[in-house]
């Protein structure tokens, strides 16, 4: 009898903790699953965090990710993704808006259009070296006009303190020392500025870096990486990544010019998601470099889904 009640007790407790853990073993199944019987189940996909700051609505978003998923479905004809409209997806895209969105957004509103060629990099390295110079010249007349400022200031300060301390000035003292305080307050408005022109003029600058070095990356262009004004902006470019943790799995969107290049990067990332790795050909969608402007996938990419999945290559 005493042995049943044992039994009894650690079957509750064995439930309690499959209770209690049932979220975090679903997702080690999932993962298992994924791992050991590749396209048996469709992953259920859902959106995490949508930044509005990238001017695409949840909708149109959806729809590119529709397209992007039935990319790969259609190519072995299996249902290989599912959208869970309820937010829990194992699998979570993220539209994360940072200085790589911001800078490309930046560039269109002071007029200048990039596309994902050597010609367009060519123009903005011509248009850097422009504004590079033009900010070291504004720079210079800057820095030299504060000294002249400040030199200025210190001798207002002087005389000030010497009038004082000799029981005041004479009236014309008097009047050319206030003369000179207007001029020292207008000028210092004037410098407060040239300082502000300067400082839009070196976010325009870091923006042009930031979307160069894109560039560089993105057509894998033997040159060095261009470097920001004042701030380390740092790493290598990337559209987006997949990663897979204990936590979960997430695709992170963190740039896109266009509609087809959204598309790219959404297929290129679920291709991740079904376990497939980087491709030699760089017209394939599962190429390192995000450099295509469709979804469009090439052989190569359909025979490591088909190997993927276990189907015969024909
Ligand atoms: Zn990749």
């Amino acid at each position: 009898m005493k042995k049943i009640f044992k039994i009894i007790f650690y079957l509750i407790a064995l439930s309690a903790v499959v209770f209690l853990f049932r979220a975090p073993l679903t997702q080690v199944l999932l993962s298992l699953q994924n791992k050991y019987l590749p396209c048996s189940h469709p992953i259920t996909y859902s959106v995490g965090s949508f930044d509005e700051r990238f001017g695409i609505s949840k909708e149109k978003f959806l729809s590119i990710a529709n397209t992007a998923k039935e990319t790969w479905e259609k190519s072995i004809d299996k249902q290989l993704f599912t959208y869970a409209p309820n937010g829990d997806g194992e699998l979570k895209i993220n539209l994360i808006y940072d200085i790589r969105q911001e800078a490309s957004q930046k560039l269109k509103n002071i007029g200048i259009t990039v596309s994902d060629s050597k010609a367009s990099y060519n123009d903005l390295k011509s248009r850097y070296n422009t504004m590079q110079a033009d900010y070291l010249k504004l720079k210079t007349e800057f820095e030299s006009r504060v000294t002249a400022f400040q030199n200025r200031q210190n001798a207002y300060a002087k005389e000030v303190v010497y009038f004082n301390a000799n029981g005041g000035a004479s009236e014309t003292d008097f009047n050319r020392l206030n003369k000179e305080k207007n001029y020292l307050d207008t000028e210092f408005i004037e410098i407060n500025k040239l300082q502000a022109g300067l400082n839009s003029e070196v976010d325009n600058i870091n923006a042009l870096v930031v979307v160069l070095n894109r560039l560089v990356s993105s057509l894998n262009l033997e040159v060095k990486k261009f470097n920001t004004i004042g701030s380390d902006l740092g790493g290598e470019f990337e559209e987006g990544t997949y990663k897979e943790s204990s936590a979960g799995r997430e695709i992170d969107i963190f740039q896109f010019d266009n509609e087809g290049k959204l598309a790219r990067v959404l297929t290129h990332e679920f291709g991740h998601a079904l376990g497939l790795e980087h491709l030699e050909n760089p017209k394939a969608v599962m190429y390192r470099l995000n450099n295509g402007v469709n979804e469009k996938l090439m052989i190569d990419d359909i025979l490591a889904l088909k190997k993927r999945c276990g189907l015969s290559a024909l």
